[in-house]
């Protein structure tokens, strides 16, 4: 295989927004209730609150803080080729919304409540033609 049939493949359709230009960054794509105003991630056609059914897409804020977190220090399922162990944690977003996501760019132990945190996009792992399977995450906003 040659380096350009090697693919960027997103673990999921939908959850980010593909940059057209070198200037633009990745965003999250949520959905907004136009009734109430609720933001919710992933993206929902029926809002959870007042069962709006037009909800729209929107893009979310690139950074947010970090709510919760913990240090998952045991193996997942097979599928998961990643290093161990590993940080997972919710986001709180400005935009009024919190990100189930995996912490990265910094010790698994050294994330604290608080903390800025951006969105990164990155390689989880290989599929088995190659291809890059690509995921969210959040690390460390640079000083
Ligand atoms: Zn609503």
């Amino acid at each position: 295989m040659t380096a350009s049939e090697k693919k960027q493949v997103p673990v999921s359709e939908g959850l980010w927004t593909t940059p057209s230009s070198p200037g633009e960054k990745p965003q999250l794509i949520g959905s907004k209730c136009p009734g109430c105003g609720e933001i919710v991630f992933p993206t929902n056609r029926r809002c959870i609150n007042c069962q709006n059914e037009h909800m729209e897409d929107i893009k979310l804020s690139r950074k947010g803080k970090i709510h919760a977190m913990t240090t998952v220090m045991l193996r997942p399922p097979a599928y998961y080729k990643g290093p161990v162990p590993f940080s997972i944690g919710w986001i709180e977003l400005p935009d009024g919304v919190r990100v189930n996501a995996t912490l990265l760019g910094a010790e698994p132990d050294s994330f604290k409540v608080g903390q800025e945190v951006e969105l990164v996009i990155h390689k989880l792992q290989e599929d088995e033609e190659g291809n890059d399977i690509m995921a969210f995450g959040f690390a460390p906003v640079e000083a």
